[in-house]
This record gives structure tokens, sequence and C-alpha cells, in this order.
């Protein structure tokens, strides 16, 4: 299992002297792998005597065990996260010029993949106290904007309030993606993650919480019309062989050597998950300062995909952290709508707690191979941190 601890334990930092935390990201993925190293090399033997590398059985098993995990009846593969997004929305028949609600806090994923479909995003502002969309400010753009569609993102792991959205949604007549790119195995009311909307869409980049060792995405669902477009959809349109049947065709598949790891992989995600939650757990019971804020939770609807606290100064923080060799991150640092792509496109949105987040969020290390005395001693770092800010 994933939930290697104490390696060569180390009695209370010295931060004058030695690093006690060797940790090259927020996510290492060297020390995540390598334990899986044997059995990802037999996968790959496997996939290369077979002499056969897109769509083919590895594909077809890896998509038959992750809609089996998610609870939903299908998974269609594709090639990334972002393309799950687009061909998400071209199954569901969104057309060239219509409106699309999603948030702006969760790193452009979704306005990419809308604006890729032809359509338009608008934006709904988000709760500052979770960071996932607002269902009071969702409820504004779905009267005043009339979406055709919506896309929820389970940012840093945490999901959405589900049976409220999926609610309100049906009730303006509008379909609901779920962008699980960050919430691979999160569990609310006994559902997971994909099995909520009427579309799931999932990334395997590799520091996904199921990563592959290279690009991968995939769409589960519970409908088989929207199965069977997907399907079309990611091989150029195609209805049958050379018949390019559906309108929006892509390229967007898959390849063999990705299922067969991912396949080897997702036997473990609920231990990973259960270890990322874990130091989640800890970081937020140690972490005691006036200037930062976390509001992580323990539950099963939060995979920690990303450990991320509010610090209103977080560049003297982050330099801080850095001094003693500790990684973080920005999760993320602009609005999709501030984006320089974006000028001209979605002009006239102004969404205070999105902005004032993007200026506070900090990401710390969380990963499942990370050990009990790392994590200590980046809470002990973070509290230190007190000393040099508040004199
Ligand atoms: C990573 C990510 C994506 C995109 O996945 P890619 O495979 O990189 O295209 C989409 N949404 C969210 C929330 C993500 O974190």
């Amino acid at each position: 299992m994933g939930a290697r601890r104490a390696r060569g334990s180390v009695a209370g930092p010295t931060w004058e002297t030695e690093m006690t935390v060797s940790i090259k990201a927020v996510n290492d993925l060297g020390r995540h792998v390598g334990p899986l190293r044997a059995e990802l090399e037999e996968a790959v033997r496997e996939v290369i005597a077979s002499g056969w590398f897109v769509l083919g059985r590895q594909v077809t098993a890896f998509e038959d065990a992750f809609a089996a995990y998610c609870g939903t009846e299908f998974c269609v593969s594709v090639a990334n996260g972002t393309d799950a997004l687009e061909l998400a929305l071209k199954a569901l028949g969104i057309s060239s010029g219509e409106r699309v609600a999603t948030v702006a806090n969760a790193g452009m994923y979704s306005t990419t993949a809308i604006l890729a479909a032809g359509a338009r995003p608008v934006y709904a502002d988000i709760d500052p106290k979770t960071l996932l969309i607002d269902p009071e400010s969702l409820y504004a753009v779905l009267a005043q904007q009339r979406p055709a569609a919506l896309i929820v993102t389970h940012l840093y792991g945490r999901m959405v309030d589900m049976p409220m959205i999926v609610e309100m949604a049906r009730a303006h007549d509008v379909p609901v993606i779920e962008d699980c790119a960050q919430a691979h195995g999160a569990l609310l009311a006994g559902r997971r993650s994909g099995a909520w909307g009427d579309l799931g869409c999932f990334s395997f980049y590799p520091t996904k919480n199921l990563g592959a060792l290279g690009d991968g995405g995939a769409v589960v669902t519970a409908s088989v019309a929207l199965a069977e477009r997907l399907r079309g959809l990611r091989q150029y349109g195609w209805g049958s062989k050379y018949r390019a049947d559906l309108p929006g065709g892509r390229n967007s598949r898959l390849d063999e050597l990705q299922a067969a790891l991912l396949a080897r992989m997702l036997p473990y995600l609920d231990g990973w998950n259960a270890r990322r939650r874990a130091i989640a757990v800890a970081y937020s019971a140690g972490i005691i300062h006036p200037r930062v804020r976390s509001s992580a939770s323990g539950g099963e609807d939060y995979v920690a995909h990303l450990y991320v606290v509010r610090c209103d100064g977080r560049e003297a923080l982050r330099t801080f952290l850095a001094e003693a060799g500790i990684p973080s991150e920005v999760h993320y640092p602009l609005p999709d709508y501030r984006q320089l792509s974006l000028a001209g496109v979605v002009d006239g949105v102004e969404l205070g707690a999105t902005d004032l987040a993007c200026n506070e969020v900090l990401t710390l290390p969380c990963f499942p191979e990370m050990t009990d005395e790392e994590v200590a001693a980046i809470i002990e770092r973070v509290n230190a941190w007190r000393v040099q800010c508040c004199l």
C-alpha cells in the first residue's frame, strides 16, 4: 500500500542546521510510483507482447473496472481530462454560441473545454468557505443567463453538494457535468463523484489521485445514448468504421499502455485517498495560526487531492516555507475570466469571492507517501511563521 511511514524517523526539526523534509513537489511522483515499479513494468511488457496499442482489451478492461468503481453503467476513456469535458459537452449536443455555466477558480480547464466546444462560459461565484460553486450565485446564473449546461468542479478533491445542485439544475432543465479530475473516489451519501450528474469527467494526469504515466481521461455516465455518442466523438465522429455520422468528432483516445497501468493502480486508489485524507486531517488539527485558515474536512466526500489553506500573506509564507525546503504551490492564481486569452470573450464579469480566494489560496505538500514526520515538520514550520510575520 501507499501508506509508507516513518522512514528514518527524526525527533524534531532543527531548521538552522539540516532539513528534515525532503519533498520535491507538493505531489512527489517518484515516491508515489516507485513502490509499484515491478507491477507497472509487468503491465507494460504485457501490452508490448500483445501487439495491440490503441482501443483494445486493456482499454475495455479498464473502462469496465472504472465504471464499476464509480457505480456508473458506462465509462468511455479519452486522451485527457480537458477532452473529457469538451466531448461531454458535445455529447449533450451543446451547440456553438450557447452558454455553459461554471466557476472561474478551477484552473481554466472547464473554460478551455467550453470554448473548444464552441460555447461561451458564464460564471457563478464560489462559496468563500468551501471554495466550491456558490448555490445562490448559481441560482442567479441559471435564472438570468439560461445556460444550456452546467459544469461543477469538485475542487481540491472536495465534493460539491450534489443533491442540492442537481435538484436546482433539474428545475431549470439544465444537464449537469461533474468535473471529477481532482475527486476520483470521493463519496457523498453512498454515491461516488461522477455518478451524480448526467456525465462525470475524469483526468488521469500523473498527479491526480488516480494518475497514469502520461495523459489520460474518461467520461462516466448512466446513459447508453450518451456513452454511444462519446464513443463516436472520441474517434472522428464515427458511427461505424469510416462513417463520420456525428458532428464535432475528434481523435481523443486512451492508449492500451495507459489503460493497463491505470487498471493496475485502481485497486490502490481507496487506500491512497484514505492516507491523503489522514494527512489533511493532521494538517487541519496541527496548523494553528491567526493568518492561516483551513476548512478541509475529514469526511469521505473529500479525497484531499490538494491540501489548500488561505493566507493573506501568502507570498511571505511561501518564502518562509521555501527557506526550509518545503515546496508549495498556488491553485490557482488568476481567475479564468481575468486570463489574457479571454479578453473580449467574457467581459464585465466581477466575482468577489473568486478574486479574493485566488489571492489567498496556498497548497501544501499532500500525497499518500508523505511520512507523519514530514507532515509534523511542515505543520511546525507553518506555525513558526508567527515569529516573523507578527513582530
Ligand atoms: C487536471 C484537471 C483537468 C484537466 O485534465 P487534463 O488531463 O490535464 O486535461 C480538468 N479539471 C480539473 C479540475 C483538473 O484538475
